[in-house]
């Protein structure tokens, strides 16, 4: 049981203080510098769990694997960047609002919008092909 929370805290901690969301591969390599024994599975079983106490949520992007964020530090609304050639995912602050010049057929009612933006991070600009 002390080796659960232990992990479970870590992980937890991991996400917490990254400034952008995390897939369960990147999640595992920042644990592991604190618990080498980390596995996969623990990541997957752990994020289950935290999902399921509203303690982090899903970023879904479309046609990729999802990444997750603390939902504590991310409750407002916000949207992400994803790089093309790393794939790292990254908050973006701001927010189009009423999408202008977008049009729903009449009668129809918007409620929510997901935006991403796709292109290089600082760190793949530069980077030669
Ligand atoms: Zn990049
Ligand atoms: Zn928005």
């Amino acid at each position: 049981m002390k080796r659960v929370t232990r992990q479970r805290t870590e992980i937890l901690r991991v996400i917490d203080e990254s400034e952008r969301p995390l897939g369960p591969q990147e999640i595992l390599q920042a644990g592991r510098e604190a618990i080498p024994s980390l596995s996969i599975a623990t990541i997957y079983r752990t994020l289950r769990d935290l999902l399921a106490e509203e303690l982090i949520k899903t970023v879904a992007l479309p046609g990729d694997s999802p990444r997750y964020e603390s939902l504590h530090a991310h409750a407002h609304h916000h949207h992400h960047f994803q790089c093309t050639r790393c794939q790292k995912v990254f908050d973006i602050h701001g927010c189009p609002g009423s999408l202008q010049g977008m049009e729903v057929p009449p009668g129809f009612q918007v409620d929510h919008h997901e935006v991403t933006l796709y292109g290089l991070c600082a760190d793949c600009v530069g980077v030669g092909s």
